[in-house]
């Protein structure tokens, strides 16, 4: 666990996004929670060391920041207005037999805690839509409504702490997964997080970075941008756009665990600028 501040600690070596929490002098505030159950019993054991958890916020709506959510029963999760109908979506796939089935070869610690009595989904209910600050002890969390790599997606900014936690808008020198993005309000998300007193930028994934990074995120986004702008420009279908060589415009290795997630991913970024360039053309 990486303590990244007097008050503040992240862990980036779990299996999936890296969950976080802030202390403070009345309980702890948590910022995603590990995916893999054994992991997130795991985590709260560490963080019942700093005090009791009071709140949960999920960053987005991705199965490796949502799914632990359910091993902190009783603990309010907070969202963005649009994690309710997304959490609901997701829940066939945290508990179905496919998850049964995959964590029998990847992780067969946490089959006894899947469908556990105990711990049954905990969607989030504390709705918002561009902004809640929750004053927790000594502290004051700002929850701000960032879209980009998913729509709900949402910033953890802590001015007293000058540091955000940004979920996947920021990938920290690992490949940037662009597979449901609208990469136009990604680019002006990173302009608002720019934009924020800060010293320490917590990505979703990868070290825990600074400001000066932002400006590369937002070029392989573009470079993403501008590859497939470049196959619509030659009048390629999306069929023809898949064939081609794979543009080289994302110079990171696939981050910490995330290689059960990387399937096709080029082939999915692809097929999702191409869609999102074509509609937007048609508006
Ligand atoms: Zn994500």
């Amino acid at each position: 666990m990486r303590r990244i501040g007097e008050n503040i600690y992240t862990e980036i070596y779990f299996w999936g996004c890296n969950p976080s929490f802030i202390t403070t002098n009345d309980g702890v505030f948590m910022i995603d929670a590990p995916q893999q159950p054994i992991d997130a019993l795991r985590w709260r054991e560490v963080i019942a060391t700093h005090g009791p958890v009071r709140y949960l916020v999920n960053t987005e709506p991705h199965g490796d920041h949502i799914n632990g959510n359910a091993y902190f029963p009783g603990i309010e999760v907070i969202g963005q207005v649009g994690m309710k109908e997304r959490y609901e979506r997701a829940i066939p796939q945290m508990t179905g037999a496919e998850r049964l089935e995959s964590m029998k070869q990847t992780d067969p610690d946490s089959i006894w805690l899947l469908n556990h009595p105990s711990y049954p989904p905990n969607p989030p209910t504390r709705l918002f839509t561009e902004e809640l600050n929750v004053t927790l002890g000594d502290q004051t969390v700002h929850c701000i409504h960032h879209p980009g790599h998913t729509p709900p997606q949402t910033s953890v900014y802590l001015p007293k702490e000058q540091v955000v936690f940004t979920g996947d808008n920021v990938f920290c020198r690992v490949k940037t997964f662009i597979q449901e993005a609208n990469p136009w309000e990604w680019l002006e998300s990173l302009d608002k997080i720019s934009a924020l007193d800060v010293e320490v930028i917590v990505p979703g994934h990868g070290e825990p970075c600074d400001k000066s990074y932002l400006k590369e995120q937002a070029q392989i986004i573009q470079d993403w941008l501008g590859a497939v702008e470049d196959f619509i420009r030659r009048g390629l279908i999306l069929e023809d756009a898949l064939k081609e060589p794979r543009p080289n415009v994302d110079p990171y290795p696939i981050g910490q665990r995330l290689f059960a997630n990387s399937d096709n991913l080029d082939q999915r970024i692809i097929t999702n600028l191409y869609n999102q360039i074509s509609t937007r053309g048609k508006q």
